[in-house]
């Protein structure tokens, strides 16, 4: 199984950290050891100072497809949720900085939370889905699906051009506005329309 990420899909949140809005897809991996096992909690690392939460909606892919038209991947994933795609925010900086590749600031241990799955043609139109982020019973980050600059389809498309996929791997879809650090003893709680999919502690 492998975990497939999609960064800057949303306008507002490139901007936020100062990023330009890419043209194609802007796409990194992160290994099966980086899924936390729920219910957490999430233990931050010592390796960074900066700890932030990056709320997405996450696809999971049923069929093994490779190099695949738009048509085709829109029947390529069975199952939605919300996750958090953990983000050393230092460590992606300095590597950024010496245009060095992102792994070790979001591809650690435990760096990607995946709720509770949902059937995804419990969503009639993809284009209108909401999720949420709530931090301390605080909400933080508000996603709305026709955000999105890549839409599902064109994300696995795009993406089975470089990477076949397999049963179970899994698409993380990118972030909107909003994100932000996290220290020990908050909590956070992910919602896709009005179901609470995870609710973790950080430690
Ligand atoms: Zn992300």
């Amino acid at each position: 199984m492998k975990i497939i990420c999609i960064g800057r899909n949303y306008v507002a949140h490139a901007k936020e950290l100062g990023n330009e809005v890419p043209t194609e897809p802007v796409i990194f991996l992160k290994p099966s050891t980086a899924v936390l096992p729920l219910p957490g909690p999430f233990v931050i690392p010592s390796f960074s100072n900066d700890l932030h939460y990056e709320c997405e909606i996450v696809l999971r892919i049923a069929k093994k497809v490779c190099c695949i038209d738009l048509e085709t991947a829109t029947t390529s994933y069975d199952a939605m949720t919300v996750g958090i795609d953990f983000t050393a925010r230092d460590v992606q900086q300095r590597l950024k900085d010496k245009g060095l590749p992102w792994e070790k600031a979001k591809a650690f241990d435990q760096s990607a939370v995946v709720g509770e799955w949902r059937p995804a043609d419990q969503y009639k139109n993809k284009k209108d889905i909401h999720f949420c982020l709530y931090k301390n019973k605080e909400l933080v980050q508000q996603g709305h699906t026709a955000a999105m600059i890549n839409s599902f389809e064109a994300i696995i498309s795009h993406v089975s051009n470089y990477f076949t996929l397999e049963p179970g791997d899994l698409i993380f879809t990118g972030t909107p506005a909003g994100v932000g650090p996290v220290e020990p003893g908050d909590q956070l709680e992910g919602f896709l329309e009005d179901d609470s999919l995870f609710d973790i502690l950080i430690n």
